[in-house]
């Protein structure tokens, strides 16, 4: 088969993580007899200098016509004192809503290599591999009505749910969970509210047509405990939209390292990946960035996108190979230096790649 990927690079650390993701991206396909044809466009800060905006007309189109977005990462000191509407993230924010994926992908895995990096104890990571599904396009964040009353000294948001965003996201979680171990964890409040109660109810109704998959609920507030205290205990975690923010970010301890992790937002018109990592200004142009967490996000590109589980399963086996040979970026590190060989952000590319 043939992909055809548009490369937003962007700003910092970006085009560095980048370069190395899609040449693995490109041997794992190759070495598979399919190929993967690379568009390349400006979004975030690079693209303000030298086209006045953040998202270029010309990158929204090349979006909406390829098969997967595959992003950097946007922002910068230089762009800071912009207004929020002309930064750099804006653009990202644009590129999100055109492309209207609902359905976040955020895996929080544990690698026995890197276990000592997560403030956690060795013994409640190890092994623990989660996946969260987060609704991306509803709930709090953009609800209406939604105000702050200066004269009242008021304020409100709205989590607003309807049954249909509800289940298309659902479906989303209950198909992945059938691929994985059969096991759905759904996160909501529906002791207290109802757009939780429609959320559980929901839920429960999509999961007949998943009977190979056992789901169990649970409330956000304990949840936010039980996955530190025993992550391995969850798989598949379905969330709305607050909630899964909250607690994505929060399982990254379980990883322990910003720079390994990907991200993948699916169901709507294209599909877009990008590390979950910044721009990283203080370290971008020394080729001491992680690109693993970028690498990783390519094996998504070819799980979600491209329908290539061989070939996504082939470089996570490849990182992991790759960290067991005790190589590390300087981010990666810590502890007992003399035991690892740190390399830049090509050489580990280049190690996965071999
Ligand atoms: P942004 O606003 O762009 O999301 P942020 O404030 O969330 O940025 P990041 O840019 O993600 O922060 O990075 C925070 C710090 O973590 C960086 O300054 C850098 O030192 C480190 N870091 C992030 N990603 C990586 C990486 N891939 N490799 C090495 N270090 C990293
Ligand atoms: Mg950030």
């Amino acid at each position: 088969m043939q992909l055809n990927l548009l490369v937003v690079a962007g700003d910092g650390i970006g085009p560095e993580v980048t370069r190395e993701a899609i040449a693995v991206m490109q041997t794992v396909m190759n070495a598979g007899g399919h190929s993967l044809a690379v568009t390349e466009k400006r979004i975030g800060g690079i693209a303000i200098d030298t086209d006045g905006t953040p998202l270029p007309q010309d990158t929204l189109e090349a979006a909406l016509a390829s098969d997967a977005v595959f992003l950097g990462a946007v922002g910068g000191t230089k762009w800071n004192a912009l207004p929020p509407n002309t930064r750099p993230e804006a653009g990202l924010l644009q590129l999100r809503a055109a492309l209207e994926g609902f359905a976040n992908l955020r895996p929080a895995f544990s690698i026995a290599e890197l276990a000592s990096n997560s403030p956690l104890k060795l013994d409640i990571v190890s092994g623990a591999d989660i996946l969260f599904v987060r609704e991306l396009l509803g709930g709090l964040y953009f609800g209406a009505p939604r105000e702050w009353n200066k004269h009242t000294g008021e304020a409100w948001n709205t989590m607003r749910y309807t049954r249909d965003e509800i289940i298309r996201v659902a479906r989303i979680a209950f198909e992945l969970a059938q691929k994985r171990n059969k096991k759905l964890t759904s996160v909501d409040k529906a002791n207290v509210l109802e757009v939780s109660q429609l959320w559980r109810a929901t839920v429960t109704e999509v999961a007949k047509d998943y009977p190979d998959v056992t789901l169990e609920h649970q409330l956000v507030d304990s949840m936010a405990m039980l996955i530190m205290t025993s992550p391995r205990n969850y798989d598949v975690v379905l969330t709305e939209n607050l909630f899964g923010d909250i607690l994505s970010d929060e399982s990254a301890v379980i990883t322990g390292s910003l720079g390994m992790l990907p991200s993948a937002t699916i169901g709507g018109k294209v599909n877009l990946y990008e590390p979950i990592h910044g721009s990283a200004p203080d370290i971008a142009g020394k080729s001491i960035a992680n690109p693993l967490g970028a690498i990783l996000t390519g094996a998504l590109v070819l799980r979600h996108s491209a329908g290539l589980e061989a070939e996504a399963a082939a470089i996570e086996t490849a990182v992991r190979k790759v960290l067991e040979a005790g190589y590390r970026t300087t981010d990666l590190a810590r502890g007992n230096t003399t035991d690892f060989k740190v390399l830049s952000t090509t050489e580990i590319g280049a190690k996965v790649r071999e």
